[in-house]
């Protein structure tokens, strides 16, 4: 399998090639140069496979330049019930007493509590095979405001060959998110707290990754969420979940998704392009609601910082959504002229696009629908859930929750993913419960343990420094 830029740089690369890059040469992001078609054998074969089984056909179809041995591997040593709790790894739960065919797939048992561990800790195995097959290391820098900062440390942790510096925004996570990461022991994980907000931290890394020369002595890298091996990794969840969810392959299903940077929705979009039997993709949305707007009107209407708004759902607060333009060049029938049109230099400036009508025709034909949660929405469907189902949702869920119910159909099974464990969103639980959230065993003393955090000013020498003296 070869690999094509959305905006049209003709060179194929293979897996291996892409697996460490951001952004294609040309600004695009990068897909397959086809998607593979799974049959109605290869489905029914499939439907008896474990969790890591299912992953390492699935992945085979797009990655031929690793060694099968090293990928399965790869994979057994990733998804396992040590790591993500069951032997399912992403189990259904029934929401039945809300509504009949009504589904939650667990993907937040990975270690930080996020679905983002799903990819992540794949990403994480990847890396380190890759860096080691090169003889290369890499200096990973990142910003974060909470949850891809803590999946991608507790990924790269203890990983030969690999650094992490993450720039997170001195005293603005919640506690919980503050704990998980500034406890890691591991030597390679360095926390670098800026006192600033979240977008300083994005400017201190863009910054840094403009300087080409520092970048290539530092073999600066990313794991941000455009990397293609992440969303690979979450196309599985759908079929593992299509597969709890029916006996037979005529059968269809929807799923309801919890979106920000569109990762995690378009991987439901690859693997409905692959010939699961996907009915709906549901895009729920916040406040924050680029994308719902989209998919009801064909506008994609970027937001800036100050219009982005901050919710009880923060993973969701967005003002673009970084892999959009994978499903669009998608839905132009693959024209990356067009596509190169849409989203190329001065996108923000223009403040976004809106597609020709019989562009936006053909949105129905790829089986989207959408919609918006408030934050008095997420309460009242946080209460409604515990009320009736004596289950627990966190706040990115019971978004997705909330608008999965308005797109039900009789007789098609409903999934919502899952994104997060109530436990880190706290505040919103006791705010609409009146109780603390559960939260998994082993994390109970996780605000006791000794921290590791060095406090800096914003400031891109001061982390250059920092990266030339520990990187
Ligand atoms: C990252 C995240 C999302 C959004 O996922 P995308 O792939 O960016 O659409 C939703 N919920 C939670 C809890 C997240 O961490």
């Amino acid at each position: 399998m070869k690999y094509l830029s959305t905006r049209g740089d003709p060179a194929p690369r293979g897996f291996s090639e892409i697996l460490l890059e951001g952004l294609a040469p040309d600004g695009g992001l990068y897909l397959p140069q086809s998607y593979p078609l799974v049959d109605d054998a290869t489905l029914s074969r499939w439907r008896a496979l474990s969790y890591p089984e299912l992953a390492f056909e699935i992945l085979s179809l797009y990655i031929d330049d690793i060694p099968a041995a090293d990928l399965h591997r790869l994979v057994h040593a990733t998804y396992t019930e040590a790591v993500f709790g069951t032997r399912e790894i992403v189990p259904l739960k029934s929401l039945e007493p809300l509504a009949p065919g009504l589904w939650l797939q667990a993907l937040s048992n990975g270690p930080t509590l996020a679905f983002k561990d799903m990819a992540m800790q794949l990403l994480g195995a990847l890396f380190e095979y890759e860096l080691a097959r090169r003889g290369e290391t890499l200096n990973i820098l990142g910003a974060t405001s909470g949850d891809t900062g803590s999946a991608a440390e507790y990924a790269m942790r203890g990983k030969r060959g690999i650094n992490v510096f993450m720039l997170s925004p001195h005293g603005r996570m919640s506690p919980f998110q503050q704990a998980q990461m500034f406890s890691l022991p591991d030597a390679n994980i360095h926390n670098l707290s800026v006192q600033g907000v979240f977008d300083d931290c994005q400017d201190v890394v863009k910054a840094v990754s403009a300087d080409l020369e520092f970048k290539r002595q530092w073999r600066i890298g990313t794991v941000n969420s455009i990397n293609w091996a992440r969303l690979l990794a979450q196309v599985v969840y759908y079929f593992a979940g299509y597969f709890q969810a029916t006996t037979s392959n005529a059968q269809t299903v929807s799923f309801a998704v919890p979106s920000g940077n569109f990762g995690n929705v378009c991987a439901g979009h690859v693997a409905r392009m692959m010939g699961l039997p996907i009915a709906r993709l549901v895009v729920a949305t916040n406040e924050n609601d680029v994308l719902d707007e989209f998919f009801r009107t064909g506008a994609y209407r970027v937001r800036t910082g100050a219009q982005t708004v901050e919710t009880s759902s923060p993973s969701m607060d967005i003002s673009k959504a970084s892999n959009f333009e994978r499903f669009v060049f998608d839905l132009l029938g693959r024209d990356a002229a067009r596509t190169a049109e849409l989203f190329g230099p001065g996108l923000a400036r223009r403040g976004g696009f809106v597609l020709e009508p019989a562009e936006f025709a053909r949105v129905a034909t790829f089986g989207f629908a959408s919609g918006r949660s408030t934050h008095a929405d997420r309460l009242a469907t946080i209460r409604e859930t515990w009320a009736r189902c004596g289950a627990m949702v966190d706040t990115h869920t019971a978004d997705g929750l909330k608008v999965a119910r308005e797109h039900l159909q009789p007789g098609v099974p409903m999934i919502v993913m899952e994104t997060a464990l109530p436990a880190k969103f706290a505040q919103t639980l006791r705010e609409a419960l009146g109780r603390e959230p559960e939260r998994p065993a082993a994390l109970a003393d996780l605000e006791q343990r000794p921290r590791r955090c060095t406090v800096m000013p914003v400031d891109v020498q001061a982390v250059k420094d920092y990266i030339r003296t520990h990187g």
